[in-house]
């Protein structure tokens, strides 16, 4: 079976988000900046992107700022100009947004899905678990904001949605795993690698576990829908399960020191660090 030939991780942003965000019971007045990640896999038959990153007009804009980033406790940080981040990551590596085959998401929160507007009208598919979908196309879209879905994100009639309903193949070597709690069909990714470039591979948990201690010391994740917060423990040693049995390292979805790492391992190039970009005024 051919399997993943490069795992290239991006990181499409910072978010500075308050401590128990990520980690259930963990400090309100904390702060911790974090990576915005995405992924970009060379499967067999081309290439895969895992996740979107923010829209960067509704940062950017201050009057859509304030409507959708204000009191949400998130203070996001995207490159200086007006440059697309996911564009411009792509960029980095010298792809194009129209030399991707095949998208997926792993949720559908602002900080995941708010490039998909750049595959409306685009035959590209783009995968997502059923039970996301028809939680984020609901008829309840107050809630969906104060969760931090934006509907307008990924509510595009033209997107070539393919809607899984658990764990599913969706590319050689790419396993789709439905890990519900974080959001209602929120999936993570399991990633094996072809034996030519040595086997092995990851899973990639996204927001099932944000840090690294999510997964170390089995801390519930800081935001959970429709379950309490103490089920979202289930799916991290699910994850862990996986990982252990194949032999495969489990990679949180916005850790501050692990991501930026795995990119650095992996000879991507490094994410863009915040620090010397202050992030902007509002
Ligand atoms: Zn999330």
């Amino acid at each position: 079976m051919a399997g993943v030939r490069r795992v290239i991780p991006l990181t499409l942003g910072w978010a500075e988000v308050p401590y128990s965000m990520s980690v259930y019971g963990a400090a309100d007045d904390v702060r911790l900046r974090e990576p915005v990640p995405a992924l970009l896999l060379e499967v067999d038959g081309g290439w895969l992107l895992i996740d979107t990153g923010f829209n960067p007009a509704f940062v950017r804009d201050p009057a859509l700022c304030r409507r959708f980033h204000r009191d949400t406790g998130v203070e996001v940080w995207l490159p200086a100009g007006d440059a697309d981040p996911l564009e411009a990551e792509l960029d980095r590596v010298g792809l194009a947004l129209d030399r991707l085959d095949a998208v997926a998401v792993s949720h559908l929160h602002n900080d995941h899905a708010g490039g998909l507007r750049h595959f409306s009208g685009r035959q590209t598919p783009v995968h997502i678990q059923r039970r996301e979908l028809d939680h984020g196309l609901g008829t309840h879209p107050a809630d969906l904001e104060a969760d931090g879905i934006i509907r307008v994100d990924f509510d595009h009639p033209r997107i070539a949605w393919q809607v899984a309903d658990g764990d599913t193949e969706i590319a050689p070597g790419v396993t789709a795993v439905l890990t519900a709690g974080h959001t209602p069909g929120h999936q993570s990714f399991v990633v094996e690698l072809d034996p030519s470039v040595g086997g092995g591979g990851y899973v990639f948990a996204f927001d099932a576990a944000d840090l690294q201690e999510n997964i170390d010391e089995e801390r519930a994740v800081g935001g959970s829908i429709g379950v309490s917060p103490e089920a979202t423990v289930e799916p991290i040693r699910r994850l862990k399960a996986i990982a252990s049995a194949r032999g495969l390292r489990l990679v949180p979805g916005h850790d501050p020191v692990a991501w930026p790492a795995l990119t650095t391992q992996l000879g991507a190039p490094p994410a863009r660090d915040p620090l010397r970009d202050p992030l902007p005024d509002r």
